[in-house]
């Protein structure tokens, strides 16, 4: 079972989606991707796949059973406008340091306190919506592997407005990343 690198969609039969192999021997091709992506620095390994969503529909060959990338095909599709945070507005951008994470559609009760301490009146998250890692103590994280957070089942986003440390900063450049970076990687022990 393959899940997209980018945008973590998991394969099952009702995503609509191809899951495709990032090409580890072609180096050169591998940079091409690895720059479109923006993440120069990370290494795929040989199971890491990308959902057919990042790439163009010219990009498949559809003449086969299976839909397959025609050979040079890079992924160009990398940003998502609905993939921010449904209370600070932060997009989810790769190397930024925070993690979002998808509201607990399938845990009714759980999403009414989420919903309740979000506070942005009558609304419905859907499947695109997400929160950032900056409404969550640390005791909410788990690490699932190097550079993954997960959230620890039945968490709730408990750190909005006066609580989030960091909403005087104007200018979302000015805001400390590395701290909270830095934060998350003590506590989840991760080498970086
Ligand atoms: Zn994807
Ligand atoms: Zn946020």
């Amino acid at each position: 079972m393959s899940t997209c690198v980018f945008c973590k969609t998991k394969q099952s039969k009702y995503c609509g989606r191809s899951f495709h192999k990032f090409p580890v021997k072609d180096v050169l091709r591998l940079q091409q991707w690895l720059k479109e992506m923006k993440r120069k620095d990370w290494k795929p390994n040989r199971n890491s796949t990308l959902c057919s969503a990042h790439f163009t529909n010219d990009c498949f060959d559809r003449t086969g059973f299976l839909i397959t990338l025609k050979k040079n095909s890079v992924p160009t599709i990398f940003d998502n406008p609905k993939s921010e945070c449904s209370s600070c507005h932060r997009l989810r951008e790769y190397g930024r340091g925070y993690s979002f994470f998808k509201f607990p559609l399938d845990e009714p009760d759980i999403m009414k306190q989420w919903i309740a301490n979000i506070n942005i009146g009558p609304w419905s998250p859907s499947s695109d919506s997400f929160l950032c890692s900056d409404h969550f103590e640390l005791s909410c994280f788990q690490k699932k592997s190097k550079n993954y957070i997960t959230l620890r089942k039945g968490s709730i986003p408990t750190l909005f407005g006066e609580n989030l440390q960091q909403t005087e900063f104007q200018d979302e450049s000015d805001r400390p990343t590395t701290v909270n970076v830095t934060k998350l990687h003590e506590h989840l022990h991760i080498c970086t």
